[in-house]
């Protein structure tokens, strides 16, 4: 049996492997909060990409 760790996030119990928990270095996510930063992570790229495209857009 795999030993339980807390989420970082949100602080639910989670089974991960030991060897998951020291490469992330302790700050192990549930697949909840882990799908919810990778959500945000993929908003922020989308939105950098539109203010870069509406920065090349603005007449000179
Ligand atoms: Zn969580």
């Amino acid at each position: 049996m795999s030993p339980l760790f807390k989420c970082f996030s949100c602080g639910q119990d989670i089974e991960r492997s030991k060897k998951t928990f020291w490469k992330k270095k302790g700050h192990i996510l549930c697949s909840t909060c882990q799908d919810k930063i990778e959500e945000e992570i993929n908003l922020s790229r989308r939105n950098n990409i539109k203010s870069l495209e509406n920065f090349q857009q603005r007449p000179y």
